[in-house]
């Protein structure tokens, strides 16, 4: 994906920064133009190229495939389609003889779905130097445009027991395995959808 994002930005001479990827993440991509007035903070373009799919799911569960005027597959709609309509509309500018007036960088990032661990010091860097930042996240359910996103966090959870003789101790032992039991259950019921609260024991 970023290899082919790297030709389309060299395509339109866009100046191409790419980073490693780390934590075997994927590479992060940038491509900027500099806008006609030369001016210090301009429009960022942020996208995701992951999708939450398994492997496979592209030739077996949901082919890629074109039906009439719509594409379908894994990731088109969340969010292939997005991170591809903001470039088409850079390339149709630069197609009429058009330049932007501002600064303008597109940013594609690896791992957003999983909450993008890496990528987040980079996305906030570019932010701050921005006037404004453009996410191209698909619409929701009746066209609503997204403008925030659902905060979220990630616990581990440690359970460590006490081992003990199960003939003669027994009542000396205490089970992780049980204690993590408990907690599942526990966390589980802690979901509230009238208060849009989510908790998924993973
Ligand atoms: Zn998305």
């Amino acid at each position: 994906m970023v290899d082919h994002i790297e030709a389309e930005f060299k395509s339109v001479g866009l100046e191409v920064e790419r980073t490693p990827g780390e934590d075997g993440y994927g590479d992060l991509i940038r491509g900027r133009a500099q806008g006609s007035s030369r001016a210090n903070k301009g429009i960022l373009v942020v996208s995701h190229i992951d999708t939450v799919h398994p492997i496979g799911t592209s030739t077996s569960g949901n082919p890629i495939r074109i039906e009439g005027d719509n594409l379908y597959g894994p990731g088109t709609y969340d969010m292939k389609a997005g991170a591809y309509i903001a470039f088409y509309a850079y390339k149709q500018l630069l197609a009429a003889g058009g330049d932007p007036d501002l600064p303008v960088t597109f940013m594609y990032i690896p791992e957003e779905e999983v909450g993008s661990p890496y990528s987040r010091k980079y996305i906030a860097e570019e932010a701050r130097r921005a006037k404004y930042v453009l996410v191209t996240e698909p619409a929701r359910d009746g066209g609503k445009i997204v403008v925030q996103r659902k905060g979220s966090a990630r616990f581990k959870l440690t359970a460590t027991g006490r081992a003990a003789h199960s003939g003669s101790k027994h009542e000396y032992g205490r089970s992780a395995v049980l204690e993590m039991a408990k907690q599942i259950c526990d966390i589980e019921a802690l979901t509230d959808y009238d208060r849009a609260s989510r908790l998924t024991v993973a």
